[in-house]
């Protein structure tokens, strides 16, 4: 069995699910497949916007769920043969309906709870598998829907649940096992509590949906359909002589994923590679063109930099004084307010002078960081130990990535003296151990 994702771009509208169809269709006698699909393109996006909308009691949030529900008609109308219409159309108008009392909720409180929020952004994907299924029947695909929520378990931390995999892989199994259907078509991203409350995967979390599921039935591939044809060794949009990869370990993927190669979520490798599932990056819109392989592969031969990548929106936030030096437990208080208040670091660096700790966050965080981080060492600022914080933004990360680059000396030289002669100012650097990531931070 193959588990195949398409992303929200693969699926924006009537025509390109018809390649989807084309895509599917394609030796379905000689394999069944499961679908993961994510919600129309822009629709998660919207959805969030018309509950902020909706709790800020901005009465507009009506026109945009219009706009939800057409853009949903329009697709059904356009797919469907006009005899097949009116069950999916009454479908659809009866989940829009909820949604819409869900969203008056919010509007008479004036306030969105997170749980209220994750079953919100389900309609999406609830709304496209639905429908794709029925087109995929009405075309003689002897194809089924099942709700990813009977199927993948997760606690309640919702916008980023976490998944049960032991009640996961066992309900997943049983399934699939019984299944008689050439095609299954799931919704990505949502997933439900054991109380039965809907829940989602953070957002791209269909990558996600399909990585679990394919791991739970130890799938022979998993397929990621997108709009690009690969993982490419930067973003083409910013390097021009940027090219798709052929083959990629999975540290290599997880590394260039990480770090903004947006074509993957990135905690989608973890449960195919516990299993040594292959992942293949493919082009809904370039069907004809390889892709990109993620698999277990030797480094032997291979390029020691597999891919240059990069995060933009990147602020730094330093704590030093002479207060650090020779001290223990000022990173572990440190680290603990910022992992309380729920704020991601991208990078960490600290000389061994001990002087100062620099860290990378988003740049929406830097405020909030510096504020709580100040507050918590009040009593060493106030005897010169440590200074207040320093943050700076408009910076980004820039990483070279390769699971070859150990063997290999001179490449961070060559990193940075091609960034000294073109007047980039390095503001920080990080490389780990295993040598698989060198990252600077650099101006915006
Ligand atoms: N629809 C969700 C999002 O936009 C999940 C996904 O497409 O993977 O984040």
């Amino acid at each position: 069995m193959k588990v195949l994702k398409f992303g929200g771009t693969s699926v924006a509208d009537a025509k390109t699910i018809q390649s989807v169809k084309k895509i599917v269709s394609e030796n379905l006698e000689r394999e069944k497949k499961i679908l993961v699909v994510s919600a129309l393109a822009g629709i998660t996006d919207l959805l969030i916007n018309l509950a902020k909308k909706a709790s800020d009691q901005d009465e507009t949030y009506t026109k945009e769920l219009l706009l939800i529900e057409n853009r949903h008609l329009e697709v059904i109308q356009a797919l469907l043969p006009i005899t097949n219409q009116s069950e999916t159309l009454s479908y659809v108008k009866k989940h829009i309906n909820s949604l819409e009392t869900l969203l008056e909720g919010a509007y008479l409180i004036g306030e969105i709870t997170p749980k209220l929020s994750d079953k919100i952004m389900s309609y999406g994907e609830l709304l496209s598998s639905f429908i794709i299924n029925e087109y995929f029947c009405s075309q003689s695909i002897n194809s089924t829907y099942k709700d990813a929520r009977t199927l993948i378990k997760t606690n309640e931390s919702y916008k980023n649940a976490i998944v049960d995999f032991t009640a996961t892989n066992t309900l997943c199994e049983e399934y699939f096992k019984a299944s008689e259907h050439d095609v299954v078509i799931i919704p990505g991203f949502v997933a439900s509590s054991d109380k039965g409350n809907s829940t989602t995967l953070g957002r791209g979390g269909s990558d996600y949906t399909a990585a679990i599921v394919a791991a739970a039935i130890n799938a022979e591939t998993l397929e990621i359909w997108t709009d690009v044809s690969g993982m490419y060794t930067a973003n083409p949009k910013i390097v021009k002589q940027a090219f798709s990869i052929p083959n990629i370990s999975y540290h290599e993927a997880m590394e260039l994923s990480h770090f903004g190669a947006k074509v993957l979520y990135p905690p989608t490798i973890q449960p195919v590679l516990d299993k040594e599932i292959p992942i293949l990056i493919k082009n809904t819109f370039a069907p004809q063109d390889t892709g990109t392989l993620i698999a277990t592969q030797t480094t032997v031969g291979t390029k020691a930099v597999r891919g240059i990548s990069h995060i933009e929106n990147i602020g730094l936030i330093s704590l030093e004084g002479p207060g650090m030096i020779g001290t223990y437990g000022v990173s572990k208080r440190f680290f603990e307010i910022l992992s309380q208040a729920k704020i991601n670091i991208v990078l960490i660096t600290q000389a061994s002078s001990e002087h100062s700790i620099c860290i990378g966050i988003a740049e929406s965080d830097l405020i909030n960081a510096k504020a709580l981080i100040d507050e918590a060492f009040t009593y060493e600022i106030s005897l010169g130990n440590l200074k207040p914080v320093s943050m700076e933004k408009n910076l980004a990360v820039i990483a070279v990535v390769g699971d070859n680059m150990k063997s290999h000396q001179g490449l961070s030289g060559k990193m940075f003296s091609a960034l000294g002669k073109n007047n980039v100012n390095v503001r920080a650097i990080a490389q780990g151990a295993s040598e698989r990531n060198i990252s600077a931070v650099i101006n915006k």
